[in-house]
């Protein structure tokens, strides 16, 4: 590891002007991702904001007809929290089988999602879920927010403040491990919500991605049935020792069809 300075502001105001202060200066959250890399040498950080110490960014709560969730909401939390349990049980679910125990208790919501890697559980639940962005200084549509591999919208100094879910009427989530690492393999959640039908697709292809061709006719027929006709193309999947851009494609329907049924 590289030596840096460490801050552990109390405001999100505080931590947004350290970072703007210094472009090579980056925020941790459960350090369950940034600390390997630090560890491997992977990122040179100048300093970490530490934000943990920040309490608006926790907590969770109902608004209108959305679960509100902060950035630093543990997956733990996300999994166990009543009001999430009532009202989006797929969500928490989902984010039941995160990883291990260890990192369940130190990995975070905002984390995971302002890293957006490949095969993280939260994207394709987001995407689903058409949930909203709510940052240090703007909201993000999640259709806008995840730009690519490890790549988001958010600028560097930019905080993810909390995720806003709409609560929806029926949704599900499946995905397929990889048996040494535990990632998603492909994973498919699955909502029907106030904005209509919506599939997200994780752990797939090098983003998560939305599956509109499902989504068509799912809207039409809320059944697995509905799914027989269903391509899902090989092209732009991943491909690699753990297994092929076909095999990948034939997983996603096969999870689709895992997630309906959870779904009930
Ligand atoms: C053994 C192991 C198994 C795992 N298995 C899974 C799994 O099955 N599914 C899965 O989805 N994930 C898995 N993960 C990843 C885990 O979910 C991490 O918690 C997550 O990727 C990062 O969250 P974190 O809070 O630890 O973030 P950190 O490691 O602290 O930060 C990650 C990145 O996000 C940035 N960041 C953090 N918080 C914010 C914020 N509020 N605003 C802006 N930027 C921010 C940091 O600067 C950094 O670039 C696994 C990790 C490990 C170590």
């Amino acid at each position: 590891m590289y030596d840096f300075e460490y801050h552990k502001p109390t405001t999100i105001a505080d931590a947004v002007k350290i970072l703007a202060a210094d472009p090579d200066a980056k925020p941790i959250s459960g350090g369950m991702t940034l600390l390997p890399a630090l560890k491997h040498r992977l990122n040179k950080p100048s300093a970490l904001v530490d934000l943990g110490g920040i309490a608006e960014l926790r907590g969770v709560k109902r608004e209108g007809n959305a679960i509100v969730i902060g950035a630093m909401a543990k997956h733990y939390e996300v999994a166990t929290d009543p009001l999430v349990k009532e009202a989006i049980p797929a969500l928490a679910r989902m984010a039941s089988t995160v990883g291990d125990t260890q990192v369940r208790n130190r990995g975070t919501l905002g984390g995971s999602l302002a890293n957006n890697d490949p095969a993280a559980d939260y994207p394709a639940a987001a995407l689903a879920l058409g949930a909203t962005f709510i940052t240090s200084r703007r909201s993000i549509p999640a259709d806008d927010f995840f730009v690519g591999m490890f790549t988001t919208a958010l600028e560097p100094d930019e905080l993810l403040v909390a995720v806003s879910f709409p609560i929806p009427e029926k949704a599900g989530y499946a995905k397929l491990r990889n048996p040494a690492s535990r990632y998603s393999m492909a994973g498919v959640f699955v909502a029907k919500g106030p904005a209509g039908v919506k599939v997200g697709v994780n752990g797939a292809a090098s983003c998560a991605f939305r599956q509109t061709e499902m989504e068509a006719a799912l809207s039409a027929n809320w059944s697995a049935d509905a799914l027989s006709g269903v391509t899902q193309s090989p092209d732009d999947l991943n491909s690699d020792i753990h297994g092929g851009a076909e095999y990948r494609a034939h997983l996603v329907i096969v999870m689709a069809k895992r997630a309906l049924a959870d779904a009930g």
